[in-house]
C-alpha cells in the first residue's frame, strides 16, 4: 500500500535560490532554467524581480532531486544561464518544513470598495481611536513578518529581508512598492507605494492617517533593524501626489 502514497521514501528536499541577470530576455532565461530543472520533483517555486529597474531576477525553488546531485544541478543551471548567473545557493530542508510550506495560509480579503466601507465605518463610529488601532495592527503584523523572515532566512542581509517583507505586502494587493536608498546609513530608506489600496479607499475619510501600511512598514523595519524607529508618510495620493512615500524620521 505504501507505494500508492505520494511520499517518495528517502527523498531529500532542497531549497534552491538562483539570482540571474535577465540580459533583456527574461522569458528565454526562464525557459532555459525550466529546462535545467526538468525531471526533478518540483514542489514550490517563487519568482520576482529584485528591483523595479534592475536587471536581476530571483527564482526560489523547493525540489527533490531525481537522478542528479546538487552539484550536478548547479552545473546544469550554470550551463543553462552561463555568465548571467549572479549567485546560486541551496540548503537541505526537512520533510516537516516542506509539508508546512505546502499548506497555503487561509486568508479573506476586501476589495477597495470594501476597505472604504470598513474605514468610513470605523472612523465614523470610533474616530481617531479606531485609526490608532489599525495602525497598531499593522505595526504588530509587520514586526511579526520581520521576525518570521529573519528566522526563515537567517543568512540573508536585512535589506533582502525588507524586500521579502514588502513583497508580502505587495502580493496581498496593498500596492506596488519601490525601495530607495537615500543615503549610506541603514536608516536612509524611502519606501514608495504606488496605487496604495488603503489611501485610495480612505479618500473620503477625514481625518485619516495612512494607518495599516505605515504601521506595517514601521513594524517590519523595527524588527529588522532592532531599533525603535518612526516612519512618516511624506507624500500621499490623498494630497495629490503621484504615490505615497514613507521615510524614517
Ligand atoms: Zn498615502
Amino acid at each position: 500500500m505504501r507505494s500508492v502514497i505520494n511520499d517518495p521514501v528517502g527523498e531529500h528536499y532542497w531549497e534552491l535560490e538562483v539570482l540571474f541577470r535577465t540580459a533583456g530576455d527574461l522569458p528565454k532565461r526562464l525557459g532555459s532554467l525550466s529546462d535545467a530543472l526538468r525531471g526533478q520533483h518540483l514542489l514550490h517555486a517563487k519568482m520576482y524581480p529584485l528591483y523595479e529597474k534592475c536587471d536581476t531576477f530571483c527564482c526560489a525553488f523547493t525540489l527533490g532531486l531525481r537522478g542528479v546531485s546538487m552539484e550536478g544541478m548547479h552545473h546544469s543551471i550554470r550551463e543553462a544561464l552561463g555568465k548571467d548567473v549572479v549567485s546560486l545557493k541551496h540548503k537541505l530542508v526537512s520533510q516537516s518544513e516542506v509539508s508546512s510550506s505546502n499548506e497555503p495560509p487561509r486568508c479573506g480579503s476586501l476589495d477597495e470598495a470594501g476597505w472604504a466601507v470598513l474605514l468610513q465605518s470605523l472612523a465614523g463610529n470610533f474616530g481617531t481611536g479606531a485609526l490608532s488601532a489599525i495602525h497598531s495592527t499593522g505595526l504588530e503584523i509587520g514586526a511579526s513578518k520581520g521576525r518570521e523572515l529573519a528566522q526563515l532566512h537567517a543568512r540573508e542581509d536585512w535589506f533582502m529581508l525588507l524586500m521579502k517583507g514588502l513583497d508580502a505586502l505587495q502580493s496581498s494587493g496593498w500596492g506596488k512598492y519601490q525601495l530607495l536608498k537615500t543615503g549610506t546609513l541603514p536608516h536612509n530608506i524611502e519606501v514608495r507605494i504606488f496605487e496604495n489600496l488603503e489611501c485610495k479607499a480612505a479618500m473620503s475619510v477625514h481625518p485619516f492617517e495612512n494607518s495599516f501600511t505605515r504601521g506595517y512598514i514601521t513594524g517590519l523595519l523595527r524588527s529588522l533593524l532592532s531599533d525603535n524607529i518612526m516612519v512618516r508618510e511624506e507624500r500621499c495620493i490623498r494630497k495629490g501626489d503621484d504615490y505615497c512615500s514613507y521615510v524614517i524620521e
